[in-house]
């Protein structure tokens, strides 16, 4: 891990101001909306993030200017202080805002802006297998999400009834609460429950809806997913969200994509990683295998002499690059089984075999332990 001051981009007696507009311009540049698949840019927006959480807070910073990592520790993502996604998106939003409903989506943040005037984000998981993944897919998922009224359209009031100031909060959307404490006076402002934040509530709810002018109803959507995604990579669906209260406008759905672990196949990157098991007279006289990949078999040559351990190269049989036009390799990695239940003629062939066999040297038998 660098230095922090390093990752933003600022001397160290930089003010909060320079970092956080640093902080501003590194999340912007990496940020995984911008750089959709990019392992790299997430890696550098998780690192600004992971800084700026350091150095953002006065009382985190001195620590870490004099104690440096051993300081901040356990800070933000405990445990040996790993920030994932999530956490480096949250800071984000908290840090900036503006991306309305995103709070909702990692399950923490403060809810502390208004959003009234629009439904809240749905977040749906899609476990994904490699072969989709490899090809791209469309999936089919019900969620179950706030629709417009149809009794109302939308208006929340019963045929004939209109909209009056709200009498609870007195039409500014807000309860204000005094409390006093040894401090002084401290005033809780939160949203106000009986108008939702409008400020408006109807003079006779409609009966359907009980004047919040949406219902629930269970849906099918299709998502469209992009071959070459990884997990923890997400699509927004502007719109398909929760539609807001009396008529405003949805939030989004958020479709979060995850991998099924495969029965043989591993990913790393855009490459797929298999362990391919050969005979000792396959491995000595080489022969063509028939590979699975992602899409289908497809034939390996192995050549003669293969050692154990050594692994080959498939061009062109990993995953598709997310959005792009290259793809990644297979790599096999041969593993020589020794035959254990020999049967009487193979037996004798094995025998016949060590006597024919160039035996190995004394001087070659023995070489360095390696992983
Ligand atoms: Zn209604
Ligand atoms: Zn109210």
């Amino acid at each position: 891990m660098a230095d922090y001051y390093d990752i933003l981009g600022v001397s160290r007696s930089a003010s909060e101001d320079e970092i956080k507009k640093a902080y501003r311009q590194k999340a912007l540049k990496y940020h995984p909306d911008k750089n959709p698949g990019d392992q790299n840019a997430e890696q550098k927006f998780k690192e600004a993030a992971e800084a700026y959480e350091i150095l953002g807070d006065a009382q985190k910073r001195a620590q870490y200017d004099r104690y440096g990592m051993a300081g901040v520790n356990g800070a933000p993502g405990a445990g040996g202080f790993e920030f994932d996604l999530s956490d480096a998106l949250r800071t984000f939003m908290s840090g900036f805002g503006g991306f309305g409903g995103f709070d909702d989506l990692f399950g923490g943040g403060t809810r502390s802006r208004r959003r009234a005037d629009r439904g809240s984000d749905l977040r749906v998981t899609l476990s994904l297998t490699y072969e989709e993944i490899a090809a791209g897919v469309e999936k089919t998922i019900r969620v179950k999400r706030f629709e417009l009224c149809d009794t109302c359209s939308g208006t929340g009031a019963a045929k004939g009834g209109g909209q009056i100031t709200c009498p609870q909060c007195g039409g500014s959307g807000e309860i204000r609460q005094v409390q006093r404490s040894m401090l002084g006076q401290i005033v809780h402002v939160h949203e106000c429950r009986n108008c939702g934040g409008t400020g408006r509530v109807v003079e006779r709810p409609c009966r359907t809806c009980h004047g919040e002018g949406r219902t629930k109803v269970s849906k099918e959507i299709t998502v469209k997913v992009p071959a070459g995604v990884a997990a923890g990579n997400y699509l927004t669906l502007n719109g398909e969200g929760n539609r807001g209260r009396r008529g405003t406008r949805a939030g989004d759905l958020i479709a979060l994509f995850d991998e099924k672990e495969h029965a043989i196949f591993t990913r790393h990157g855009r490459d797929v990683l298999l362990t391919a098991n050969i005979t000792f007279a396959e491995a000595a006289l080489g022969t063509t295998v028939g590979v699975p990949t992602l899409d289908g078999t497809a034939n390996l040559k192995i050549p003669p002499g293969i050692q154990s351990g050594h692994i080959l190269r498939m061009r062109g049989k990993g995953f598709p690059e997310l959005q792009g036009r290259g793809r990644g390799d297979q790599l096999v990695r041969i593993q020589v089984i020794a035959p254990s239940n020999l049967g009487d003629k193979q037996k004798e062939f094995y025998h016949e075999l060590l006597e024919v066999e160039s035996p190995i040297h004394d001087s070659e038998r023995y070489t360095k332990f390696s992983g």
